[in-house]
């Protein structure tokens, strides 16, 4: 198992994670059992989203003994009322949920606390400034838990939350069919046929900013709905018109700047071995750039996807991660300190490349790598 920092918070995670939804109704034999092959991979990164609670006592019991094997992911505003799931924003009701969420984990602290579901600017406006926050804060100061994050699916209430500097970790839905659309407050939006309908062209900008701005600032990022909630594995239901396979959703959000882990759901022991398999997996199954290329109704065309599929290069340059640093510095109008550190941590700067051109030929998006190259130098220095 691959391990990535999670942002700036100290704590490195397992790039293939596990959400909870999936184990709902399951006894604690079968939550157990669960544990232990996450704890036999290495699979350390829990979200513990789940609308009926009883699961999290299973989990508290089954963690016994083994809590610091895991970091736990919690969310904040989601409660269990009258037998159902409820968003809340109802401080009391907040307080409420989290220390039953604790006592039912068996623990006294979670690595991160999210702030659950936030879709619109103006309700994360009302978290900022309001008790959801200040409790957010109070939690962080007394250590239940180590850092604050936020869960969404819309890039500007997303981007507006990373940018106040509040926000320590991002939940944010990734995969390549939602970052062609345009922002939205109504999370159907990501799932109606409709919006696929029209002929989409490379990643929606805000989506875009909002990943640079999270690696540019140390904002880690935990991706939920990597599969579409299965829809693009599916020919029939897939929005890219294709069936992709689980590999190259996985990887295709572990290349987004900023992510550090997938959290994949699963349904049965069967399914979380198969997101596992993705750490031993070949290149060859990893790779989505020739598929995605070919996508009947989806274009990146001269957009670098940071696939890697232009590899090798005979200087060995790492192309997507150069690439990746560049936008970095071109989306900012100027080169972050970090950005800078992570750019000279490569092996081989773009400095060394000798303009053979074997890379297009094999980038399949048409992206003038060769230039990229000579900016790099201009904005790296070497
Ligand atoms: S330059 Fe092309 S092949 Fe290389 S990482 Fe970017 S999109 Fe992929
Ligand atoms: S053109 Fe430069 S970056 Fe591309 S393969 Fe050749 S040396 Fe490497």
């Amino acid at each position: 198992m691959i391990y990535r920092e999670l942002g700036r918070i100290g704590i490195n995670v397992s790039e293939i994670g596990m959400g909870c939804e999936g184990f709902v109704d399951k006894s604690f034999e079968q939550v157990n059992a669960f544990i232990d092959l996450m704890e036999a991979k290495g699979v350390n990164c829990i979200d513990l989203y789940t609308p009926n609670p009883d699961l999290r006592s299973n989990l508290g019991r089954a963690m016994r003994g083994r809590r610091d094997s895991f970091v736990l992911q919690a969310h904040l505003c989601t409660i269990w009322k009258d037998g159902q799931y409820k968003r809340t924003r109802d401080i009391a009701e907040v307080k409420a949920g989290f220390a039953d969420q604790l006592r039912r984990l068996e623990t006294d602290y979670v690595e991160i606390g999210m702030i659950h579901y936030v879709d619109s600017l103006a309700d994360w406006e009302g978290c900022k400034t309001g008790p959801v926050m200040e409790y957010a804060l109070e939690l962080k100061k007394t250590g239940a838990i180590k850092s604050i994050g936020l869960s969404s699916h819309n890039p500007q209430a997303a981007l507006a939350a990373v940018n106040s500097g509040l926000i320590d970790v991002l939940m944010f839905s990734i995969n390549p069919c939602y970052d062609l659309l345009p922002a939205d407050e109504d999370v159907e939006s990501l799932f109606d046929a409709k919006n696929y309908e029209k002929p989409l062209v490379n990643m929606d900008a805000e989506r875009q900013e909002l990943y640079e701005t999270c690696q540019r600032l140390g904002v880690g990022i935990t991706v939920m709905k990597a599969f579409g909630g299965g829809d693009l594995l599916s020919a029939e239901l897939s929005p890219a018109g294709k069936a992709l396979t689980a590999n190259q959703c996985i990887h295709y959000a572990l290349t987004r700047p900023g992510v550090a882990s997938v959290l994949v759901g699963a349904r049965s022991i069967e399914d979380l071995m198969t997101s596992i398999a993705y750490e031993d997996a070949p290149d060859s199954e990893k790779d989505y750039a020739e598929v995605f290329a070919a996508l009947p109704k989806i274009s990146w065309q001269g957009h670098c996807m940071y696939c890697g599929h232009c590899a090798p290069c005979p200087s060995g340059i790492d192309i997507a991660n150069v690439t990746k640093f560049l936008n970095l510095t071109i989306a900012q109008g100027e080169v972050p300190e970090t950005v800078r550190e992570h750019y000279g941590a490569l092996s081989h700067s773009a400095g060394e490349c000798i303009q053979c051109g074997a890379c297009e030929t094999r980038c399949p998006f048409g992206v003038p790598i060769m230039e990229n190259m000579k900016r790099a130098v201009g904005v790296f220095g070497r």
